[in-house]
């Protein structure tokens, strides 16, 4: 749970984007990809959206193109997207923050969205290791990624890893780790 006053209030993100019942006036936490990902689909079902980002930039690691579109389109529904911005509270109609100067500001919110990002959970993993004679952690239980990580990482990614590395004669020196998404 994000460690500020009144988070218990507010809905995950995962839960908005499964349909969740939000009010009219809902404040977005967090302005990375799955934030902006809520955000637009709230605002083209009529919401009024707020977005409150801590850092400078929205989805920063977003592709440019992408972010582009995006943003595009949530300037289109009319979101409003705050940038170094860091949320401090959440009361039962409010979202209180402060911006990059150190003023506070409160906005008003029927419903406030968590978008601040995953942990990886690894205890199934844990639990099982050591049982099975072959496991393997891959995906978002080994770090929050995107879905080319989660495919590269498992059987047929190490199979693939395999190959390349014996056809450029680096066996056993092959980070898999670093290898670039394709
Ligand atoms: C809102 C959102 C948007 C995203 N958009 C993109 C995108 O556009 N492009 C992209 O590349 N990535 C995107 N991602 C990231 C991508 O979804 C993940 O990186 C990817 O799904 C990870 O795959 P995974 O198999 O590790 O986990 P998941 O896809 O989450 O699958 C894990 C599965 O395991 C099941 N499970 C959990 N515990 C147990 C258990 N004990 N027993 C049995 N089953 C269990 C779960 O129910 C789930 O079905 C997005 C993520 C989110 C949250």
């Amino acid at each position: 749970m994000l460690p500020i006053p009144g988070a218990e209030r507010a809905i995950q993100a995962k839960e908005a984007l499964d349909g969740a019942e939000t009010g009219r006036q809902v404040v977005i936490i967090g302005g990375g990809s799955v934030g902006l990902e809520t955000a637009e689909l709230l605002a083209a079902a009529g919401k009024q959206v707020t977005v409150l980002e801590m850092l400078d930039t929205l989805a920063a690691k977003m592709v440019n193109v992408t972010r582009t579109i995006v943003l595009g389109h949530l300037k289109g529904y009319g979101v409003r997207l705050l940038t170094s911005c860091r949320c401090q509270e959440i009361t039962d109609r409010s979202v209180i923050y402060q911006d990059r100067g150190g003023a506070v500001h409160e906005i008003p919110a029927d419903t406030v969205v968590i978008a601040t990002g995953d942990r990886p959970d690894s205890s199934l993993y844990e639990a099982l290791k050591g049982k099975v004679p072959e496991l393997y952690n891959v995906g978002d239980s080994n770090g929050a990624g995107v879905i080319a990580k989660a495919v590269n990482q498992g059987p047929a990614g190490l199979w693939r890893a395999a190959c390349f590395a014996k056809k450029s004669e680096r066996v056993g020196t092959f980070s898999f780790a670093q290898r670039p998404y394709s």
